[in-house]
């Protein structure tokens, strides 16, 4: 299953060489012990939505957290300021809809500022951007991703409760039309919802310079439809389905997790296809997530977390902070069936380490 876990095995790899950072700082970046190194790193800044995904959360929402527990604009820039020091470069701001934070300019503009990060990301559902899309540029976003799983209104309202997929179109647009560089437009594929839709979408970048992203259904749904049925395509079967429609497609560059990646010749934009449940990307993971109420989590598939809020709020140092990341990681497991095994078995359910079904909080 793990196409990319040749390089890994459990001998740990030797200590991590010192790398100097822009910010001057000579600290050794963050590894974990099968040698993989973390530099992207994940906030989700809220968890609350102003759409009801039936693939993410139920219709009266999952349980948010309190106001005072969300990680606030300074903490939110602390935290990407110590990890730029252990070779974090690219940062993306995710949710809940990281869009209705009134903070998103100023997150992004303190973000882009800070010495060594190189890149700025948002994923949203896209619905809120035209009031906002020139500042996120000006504060120097330099991506984003655009969730939309169906171009009919009807089933747009049916998979996220809300109406607003003309707005959703409009603004995937208007990014494009701004000049935002890599316009991507994530879409969760699905039996029996949307899985009809594949040709509709890879038809959308003949004359659209996106990429669009065909991502696995998770059973992440805070216990709503991954149980009713089957509901699940593998990438495996999307793949396939893209090949036999489009003979000519041809290999295309892309990102990490854009394992299977192609683009029709002559068509403006590329498709991507993520195997986000099957996890045959896991030997390439560089990324962190950070959760809405300040915890790290080192693999999206374990419910271990370590709170970093604490720590910030205790008037801990950087180096306590930078302490906790390098823990979390050290802990990671090799691939995220591990980790859901580890999770599994220790039954983590107190209160400060509860399972949590929704995408929303888990660092989106
Ligand atoms: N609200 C924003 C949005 O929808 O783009 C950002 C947060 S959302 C949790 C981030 C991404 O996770 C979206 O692309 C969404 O489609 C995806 N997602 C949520 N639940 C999922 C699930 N159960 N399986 C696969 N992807 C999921
Ligand atoms: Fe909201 Fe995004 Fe979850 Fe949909 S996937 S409910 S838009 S957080």
């Amino acid at each position: 299953m793990l196409q990319n876990k040749a390089h890994l095995d459990d001998t740990p790899v030797t200590p991590p060489t010192v790398a100097p950072t822009a910010s001057g700082l000579s600290l050794p970046p963050l590894q974990d012990k099968f040698g993989r190194t973390f530099d992207y790193v994940r906030i989700a800044i809220t968890d609350r939505c102003n759409l009801r995904c039936t693939y993410c959360m139920p219709e009266e929402g999952v349980e948010f957290g309190h106001k005072d527990t969300i990680i606030t604009t300074a903490e939110t820039l602390r935290i990407i300021a110590v990890l730029a020091k252990i070779g974090i470069k690219k940062v993306r701001f995710t949710g809940g809809e990281p869009t209705i934070r009134k903070d998103l300019p100023q997150l992004i503009a303190g973000a882009a500022a800070t010495p060594g990060i190189k890149g700025v990301h948002l994923t949203t559902n896209g619905l809120l951007l035209h009031r906002m899309a020139k500042d996120l540029l000006a504060a120097g976003l330099t991506g984003i991703n655009i969730s939309l799983d169906s171009m009919d209104a009807d089933r747009f309202m049916r998979i996220t409760r809300r109406p607003g997929v003309e707005t959703v179109l409009n603004n995937i647009q208007l990014a494009l039309d701004a000049g935002y560089p890599r316009v991507k437009v994530n879409v969760v594929l699905m039996r029996g919802f949307n899985e009809d839709e594949l040709e509709k979408f890879t038809c959308y970048t003949k004359d659209h310079a996106v990429t669009v992203r065909f991502i696995e259904f998770m059973p992440f749904d805070a216990d709503q439809i991954w149980g009713t049925g089957d509901h699940f395509a593998s990438a495996e079967t999307i793949v396939n389905k893209i090949k036999s429609l489009y003979p000519n497609i041809g290999p295309a560059p892309g990102t990490r997790t854009e394992h299977h990646i192609f683009k029709v010749p002559g068509w403006a934009g590329k498709i991507a296809v993520i195997p986000a449940f099957t996890r045959s990307l896991c030997g390439n993971c560089s990324r962190i997530r950070v959760t809405a109420d300040g915890s790290i989590r080192n693999c999206l598939y374990s419910d271990e977390q370590y709170n970093l809020r604490q720590i910030m709020r205790a008037g801990g140092s950087d180096d306590d902070m930078i302490a906790l990341f390098r823990k979390a990681f050290a802990e990671k497991a090799i691939d995220g069936y591990e980790s859901k095994k580890l999770s599994d078995a220790k039954g983590i359910l107190d209160t400060t380490q509860q399972h949590r079904g929704s995408m929303t909080q888990i660092g989106g």
